[in-house]
């Protein structure tokens, strides 16, 4: 019997997107189990907080079997490790990615040689589409139906209504 093989998907997803859920998705089909995590960073507090960010996520995952949601903070390889996990999936949308991914990658791999980066292409629709760009057009009241589902729209027009 081949072992259960367990990904952690990393970011911070301030609010999930549809380019997430592509991954995601996609990563299912590879993987037994995804945990998607939710970094806690304390240097930017972000739009939503981080049981917002995870509450979006779990119900826009609801329909993916084998989809954990988590939050974490410190060193992403020692939580990697925590989990029983030995990969990290990251998406790459354009060239500009790259250099940010290859550092982090590379840097991982010093720390934790067994701790392997698992790089997903994004869907040609989803190139351009990140969590800021969301946030950009959502503050100033422009469509975002096709970025995010419905439930995403919604938390993103109440957290702009209550700051007008
Ligand atoms: P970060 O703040 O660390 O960049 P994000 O939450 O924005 O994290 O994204 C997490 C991961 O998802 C990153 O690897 C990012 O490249 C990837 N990602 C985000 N949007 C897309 C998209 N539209 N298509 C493919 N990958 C994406």
């Amino acid at each position: 019997m081949t072992p259960m093989r367990t990904a952690i998907y990393p970011g911070s997803f301030d609010p999930v997107t549809y380019g997430h859920l592509d991954l995601i998705e996609r990563a299912t089909r590879i993987f037994d189990r995804v945990i998607v995590a939710v970094l806690r960073n304390t240097d930017k507090p972000g739009l939503f907080s981080i049981e917002e960010r995870m509450g979006l996520l779990r119900e826009a995952c609801q329909s993916f079997a084998g989809v954990e949601i988590d939050a974490f903070d410190g060193l992403l390889v020692d939580y990697v490790r925590s989990k029983g996990a030995d990969v990290v999936v990251r998406g790459l949308r354009a060239v500009s990615d790259f250099e940010h991914e290859l550092q982090m990658a590379l840097m991982n791999r010093t720390m934790a040689p067994e701790v392997e980066t698992f790089f997903m292409m994004t869907s040609a629709g989803y190139s351009f589409l990140s969590s800021s760009l969301v946030r950009e057009i959502a503050s100033f009241g422009g469509p975002v139906h096709d970025l995010v589902p419905p439930h995403v729209e919604v938390a993103l027009r109440r957290k702009f209504q209550s700051s007008l």
